[in-house]
């Protein structure tokens, strides 16, 4: 959305009273050792299909489920940390339908009697820190994993991996609190975030996080005057997006093409649509079941869960929001350094490892700098040794090295762990590429580098010294510039600055 006027439309061509509406399920799973209710592992990812199973997650007929408690724990954690109320008694029941993936015709969730309901996450929305209302969390499990053989557009045939079944799930589901794509991915880096710092949760595992968004685009005030389900136009679900930039190309591209159907004045019907991560694209697909479709009822095999008083005795961890609270406080950081350093769990531990060299200097360099080099090599801040960045952040603050040094080191450094899985030590690199500072002597004397660099580059370029000599002083800042090239960067850009004006000066 635009933030520059409030005239401005939404997006482009959106009339300027439309509003969009998302709302979001997002499904995790809860980082236990074992199943959701039975004992077979959840470390299922590199083994071979159906090897993490037995008669219960396979349900085959007379086993009979255990709850797992330590889910049953993590649940209550998540249910503390967003805020909501923990129900006096959960229930599971079972969600009648017929699909491959679902061994036994029904899966073990809960209905009526979710773990906790009516909850909230703060995030930082497109106006300023905004409240986003969390309607209910509950448990369930995971259906298997089907493995279509031939393409998934039109597979030969399809093979079905049990592994995942019953690994334990937390759904969330969110009021349609959210405004725009922006909002929502926000949103879900912050429910990211807390999931880890709670410890129930790890991002880092392939398909741990799916997510089902509904969107439609209603006249502005329509959703607050009218409420859920009264919506002018229909809404669309668009399900199983499974990752956090998914979920952002996905309602973009809904947008597009729901304003595209207003626009030439067709109607917007409920739908259910898929979203194809590799093309960008949600596509039309089965019509969505109705409630009463899944005829739910208590399930049988399991005992209500009365959680009220566990959950009280749970204490939580330090949240994002608290840690960035004190990173401010503790380590001077500025908010927009704390928020993006608190963001993650692994980078808010990383910086307090290194923050003691200077903790303004890591700050700068961890959130700034490092962050970007990740992004841009596809990597996680997990793969790089603390100590290596130490070891750079005290290069920097001995000077021993420049800033543009220091990236250039960097990014030798990420490409060789990207490559190897390890790196050479900040020093050893240094020395190696001859990227120690030079420092210039102030006598201007020729053999110095800087100097000699700085007369090359005089005698090289006499528009630029024309320039200078005439008043322009930006003509300096162009001379400087080839003086860092020729130099490789080593040189400190204040000596740069005072030898060229010296020597100038002396014509
Ligand atoms: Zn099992």
């Amino acid at each position: 959305m635009s933030d520059n006027s409030a005239t401005q439309p939404a997006s482009p061509g959106m009339a300027i009273d439309d509003e969009v509406i998302i709302g979001l399920e997002i499904h995790c799973q809860l980082d236990t050792r074992t199943k959701l209710f039975c004992g077979c592992s959840t470390d299922y990812r590199d083994d071979p299909p159906n090897t993490h199973v037995c008669p219960i997650c396979l349900g085959l007929p007379g086993s009979l489920p255990r709850v797992n408690l330590k889910a049953v724990e993590f649940s209550l954690r998540v249910g503390k940390a967003l805020n909501c109320g923990i129900a006096h008694e959960a229930e599971f029941a079972r969600k009648n339908y017929f699909y491959p993936d679902l061994n036994k015709g029904f899966q073990i969730t809960q209905y009526d009697k979710p773990i906790a309901v009516k909850g909230y996450l703060d995030i930082e929305g497109e106006d300023g820190e905004k409240r986003v209302r969390i309607t209910r969390v509950h448990m369930e499990e995971d259906p298997g994993r089907l493995v279509h053989k031939g393409g998934a557009d039109r597979p030969k045939y399809t093979l079905v991996d049990y592994n995942r079944a019953g690994i334990p799930l937390i759904e969330i589901v969110t009021e349609p609190d959210l405004r725009s794509p922006k909002e929502a991915r926000r949103f879900l880096n912050k429910l990211r975030a807390t999931l880890e710092y709670l410890g129930v949760f790890d991002s880092e595992k392939e398909g741990s996080l799916r997510v089902d968004a509904n969107i439609s685009i209603q006249p502005k005030g329509w959703f607050e005057r009218e409420g859920k389900g009264k919506a002018d136009r229909g809404r669309v679900e668009v399900k199983n997006i499974s990752s956090y930039k998914g979920v952002e190309k996905a309602l973009t591209f809904e947008i597009t093409r729901q304003k595209n159907l207003i626009r030439r004045g067709q109607k917007l019907e409920t739908a259910t649509r898929h979203f194809v991560e590799t093309r960008g694209v949600t596509t039309s697909s089965r019509s969505k079941e109705m409630e009463q479709d899944y005829r739910y009822f208590p399930e049988p095999d399991l005992r209500p869960l009365r959680v009220c008083d566990w959950a009280a005795e749970i204490m939580l961890p330090e949240l994002p929001d608290a840690r960035r609270a004190r990173f401010m406080e503790q380590y001077c950081c500025s908010p927009i350094h704390a928020r993006t350093l608190t963001g993650e769990l692994k980078l808010a531990e990383f910086y307090e490892k290194v923050a003691d060299i200077d903790t303004a200097l890591a700050a700068t360099w961890l959130a700034d700098t490092l962050l970007g080099e990740l992004n841009y090599r596809d990597m996680s801040i997990v793969v790089v040794p603390p100590e290596q960045f130490r070891e750079l952040l005290e290069l920097l603050k001995e000077g021993s090295v420049t800033d543009k040094t220091g990236v250039e080191v960097l990014r030798v450094l990420l490409d060789q762990l990207k490559e190897t899985g390890s790196c050479e030590g900040p020093r050893a690199c240094v020395d190696r590429l001859g990227l120690r500072v030079i420092t210039a002597t102030p006598t201007l004397a020729g053999e110095d580098p800087v100097v000699k660099a700085a007369k090359e580059a005089i005698a090289e370029q006499p528009q630029a010294v024309a320039d200078y000599l005439a008043g322009r002083k930006e003509a300096l800042n162009f001379l400087v510039g080839q003086v860092m090239k020729k130099t490789r960067g080593c040189a400190k850009p204040g000596d740069v600055n005072t030898v060229l004006a010296n020597l100038l000066e002396e014509g």
